[in-house]
Parts: structure tokens; C-alpha cells; sequence
């Protein structure tokens, strides 16, 4: 009987860290965010559509960390935003967090200081577009603070 529980013990935290490793999200999680020093915590990015001639367009999946985020910046073309999993946040400077869920669409309008990332409490998924290329240009601004974030 003792054997049995241990068991089923093993077999429920192995199910815990399958579920904690799995966000169940449509796209590729890719590999470490290169621009990660742009971020707090821990970003993965995917490229899905990568800027050329031909569509003009960069588009990515990047996948949050519980509790990263971006730092403050801006994209002089502005950014659309595809959420495709867990919880997040996004905040234009000077206005109220937004809490994201999957399924949302954040415009978000050329210049405009912003932020987005994970919730605390959960990973996060989104598919980002850069709108307005060739000439969207990102500039990074400073770490959004545990006091903004919370
Ligand atoms: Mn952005």
C-alpha cells in the first residue's frame, strides 16, 4: 500500500511538471530571446515571417516567463499584438494596466511609450507584428520596475 501511494505520488508531480512545461500554445516556442537584455526574466522567440522584400513584414512568437516582461520602449511604426496563451499585461505609459487573455488584439500606435509580458502568476504567449516596415524602427527604454509591474 505504501508502495502504491509513493507511486501515484511520482506520477502526480511528474503530471504537475509536464503541465508546467507545456503552455499548450499554436506556435513553435523557439529558441532564447536574442533582445532578452531588453527584457526582465526570461523571453523565447520564434520568427515566423522574417522581414524581406517580398511581404514586408517581421512577425514572431515570443513566449514569456511568469513574470517577464519588456522594458519600456517604442516602435516608430507601431505594433500589433495576437495573443495566443496564458495571461499577460500590457500598459501604455501614463494609462492603467490591461490584463491580456487569449484571443486579444493590442494596437498599439506608432511612438507610443509601452510595455508588455507575463502575468506573475503565468506564462504568456503572443504573436507580435511590426507594422509599417521598412521604416519601424524600436527604441528600448528602461526596465519596467517591480513597482510598475505589480
Ligand atoms: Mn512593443
Amino acid at each position: 500500500m505504501k508502495k502504491l501511494l509513493v507511486l501515484l505520488m511520482i506520477i502526480m508531480a511528474g503530471g504537475n511538471l509536464i503541465m508546467a512545461e507545456d503552455l499548450n500554445q499554436p506556435f513553435a516556442k523557439g529558441e532564447l530571446n536574442p533582445y532578452n537584455k531588453f527584457f526582465t526574466g526570461t523571453t523565447h522567440l520564434q520568427m515566423l515571417v522574417t522581414k524581406d522584400d517580398v511581404w514586408n513584414s517581421s512577425i514572431g512568437n515570443v513566449t514569456f516567463d511568469k513574470g517577464a516582461r519588456t522594458n519600456w520602449h517604442k516602435h516608430s511604426g507601431g505594433q500589433i499584438l495576437l495573443v495566443t496563451a496564458g495571461t499577460g499585461r500590457y500598459q501604455e505609459k501614463g494609462k492603467e494596466i490591461q490584463i491580456l487573455k487569449k484571443g486579444d488584439v493590442v494596437k498599439i500606435p506608432p511612438n507610443v511609450e509601452h510595455w508588455h509580458g507575463a502575468a506573475p502568476d503565468s506564462e504568456f504567449a503572443h504573436i507580435s507584428i511590426e507594422s509599417n516596415l521598412p521604416d519601424n524602427q524600436t527604441t528600448w527604454l528602461e526596465p519596467v520596475t517591480d513597482l510598475e509591474y505589480k
